[in-house]
């Protein structure tokens, strides 16, 4: 057996080092509250290991509990304060999700609209989980860098198991937009998200397909797993050999033998969340102190 596992903790180090080093040479304080609106056992985890990775960087974190009812209220609140640079909601919240991005950063995200000016020099903000994967399938290779940026996943085969609002749908977009084509795979449907043949499209575009997960998943180099539960394993004798696997799912989604098939495989992306949470952070604060 050949797979290399690769930890998130590994492909997040650099960019928490990064992190440090920035806040502290700029003495800057960047402020994150965090609101946890449930008592869902993943949020809670994920909120403690905010606090912790935040207070690693140099960020201030506070994480102010709320009930559902008076979320909206308290976002409107912390909006207005320009003290704080960034708003973390951890779902689920009220059984669905709400959207984490202001209108402006999902248009340009969709539309393959990188910068905020026409100068280029601010990035558009994307949101966490989706662009930690996007560093992940950096770290490990599968963006070429001998392509031209923007065009770096052009020839890759993709399919993602998850087509929430939070995560797979914009992951989907984001890496149809850098040249993939990929298979968004949700509980009812498979979709295609691709800018054509050659990449004659600027942004991506999404088709219905009549295609089955047991037709999609032996071609695809790149299977990203984000089902909810314990119980979904997606079958080993599906993939193909040498298949770069991710699992973004609190649960387990592979089988015990996935290794046996893969080349790669990691089973987890939280840390490299953090570490993007981070710095869009810094992002935003920079964005209000030129405002
Ligand atoms: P969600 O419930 O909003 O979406 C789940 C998605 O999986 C939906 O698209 C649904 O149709 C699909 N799905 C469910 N069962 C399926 C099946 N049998 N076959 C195919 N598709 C199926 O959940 P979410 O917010 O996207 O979170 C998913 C998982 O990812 C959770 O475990 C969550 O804790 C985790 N998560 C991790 C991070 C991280 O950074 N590590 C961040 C966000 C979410």
């Amino acid at each position: 057996m050949s797979c290399k596992t690769v930890l998130s903790k590994e492909i997040s180090s650099s960019f928490r080092e990064e992190l440090k080093a920035t806040i502290k040479s700029r003495g800057i304080k960047p402020k994150l509250v965090g609101f946890l609106a449930n008592q869902d056992p993943s949020a809670v985890k994920y909120a403690e290991s905010t606090s912790k990775t935040c207070e690693e960087t140099g960020v201030v974190f506070e994480l102010r509990k709320c009930n559902r009812e008076e979320l909206e209220d308290q976002i409107v609140e912390a909006n207005e304060d320009d003290n704080i640079h960034g708003i973390m909601v951890y779902y689920p919240v009220f059984g669905d999700h709400v959207e984490g991005l202001c209108h402006k950063y999902i248009y340009n995200m969709y539309h393959n609209v990188r910068f905020l000016d026409r100068e280029e020099t601010k990035k558009c903000i994307i949101p966490c989980t989706p662009l930690a994967i996007v560093k992940v399938l950096e770290f490990i290779g599968v963006y070429n860098p001998v392509l031209p940026y923007g065009n770096r996943l052009h020839g890759r085969v993709i399919t993602i198991i998850n087509r929430s609002e939070i995560v797979g749908r914009p992951l989907a977009a984001l890496l149809a937009n850098d040249g993939g084509k990929v298979f968004s795979v949700d509980i009812n449907s498979i979709q295609e998200f691709h800018r054509g043949t050659g990449l004659k499209l600027k942004k991506h575009e999404v088709r219905d397909t009549n295609l089955k997960l047991e037709e999609i998943v032996p071609i695809s180099d790149v299977v990203i797993t984000g089902v909810p539960t314990p119980s979904y394993k997606l079958p080993t004798a599906l993939l193909r050999d040498g298949v770069i696997v991710i699992n973004f799912s609190a649960f387990k989604n592979f089988e015990d033998n996935v290794r046996e098939k893969a080349s790669i495989y990691v089973p987890a992306v939280g840390k490299v969340t953090i570490a993007m949470l981070e710095r869009n952070l810094l992002r935003l604060f920079d964005y209000k102190s030129q405002d």
